[in-house]
């Protein structure tokens, strides 16, 4: 189902290589970011980069590894310049999303800034008004996150960002697949 010559939209023209995503198949936590940037881009890993190190933070202090989760983006694709991803891209690169959702089958979709919020959840509130708020969704619970990115360039966003991670830990989630 995944096509490596996608062209579904028009980051197919600007990008080095798709970004699918990394982890194992099937995870009980999936983190859902906004697109690749310039490192993932190179590199074929989703955050890899700056917010890389500030995921890693919060995997950290929520007693995470890298392979015990499911990491991926709204696109799969960079957005030149790292501008936003425009609503006609995050709907084409949308039956990935989906599909890789029913084989993940998780238990919990953390999702990283307003992009994987609105995608996820269906709505326009504003990541600001959901952040560390334990969403119910249909298939899965929701923890709609800032995006590390957003917590480099307003500071003030990283104590709650961090303080999150607790409610990873409180919510039950072990052994869901092993
Ligand atoms: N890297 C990613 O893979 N996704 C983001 O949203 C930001 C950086």
């Amino acid at each position: 189902m995944l096509d490596f010559n996608c062209t579904l939209c028009d980051l197919a023209v600007s990008r080095s290589q798709i970004v699918w995503g990394s982890g194992p198949i099937p995870a009980d936590i999936v983190f859902i970011g906004e697109a690749p940037g310039k490192h993932e881009d190179l590199g074929g890993l989703p955050f890899v980069g700056a917010a890389g190190k500030v995921l890693d933070e919060f995997l950290a202090a929520a007693g995470l590894k890298r392979s015990e989760i499911y990491i991926t983006n709204v696109v799969k694709c960079r957005p030149p310049n790292n501008r936003n991803p425009h609503s006609e891209e995050i709907e084409a690169c949308r039956p990935y999303l989906d599909a890789q959702l029913e084989a993940l089958s998780p238990k919990l979709v953390i999702t990283l800034g307003n992009f994987a919020t609105q995608t996820i959840l269906n709505t326009r509130q504003a990541i600001s008004s959901l952040q560390g708020q334990i969403q119910q969704a249909e298939h899965f619970q929701v923890l709609p996150l800032y995006h590390p990115a957003a917590t480099i360039y307003d500071r003030s966003k990283i104590e709650p960002f961090l303080a999150a991670a607790g409610t990873i830990k409180s919510i039950n989630i072990a052994n869901h697949h092993s």
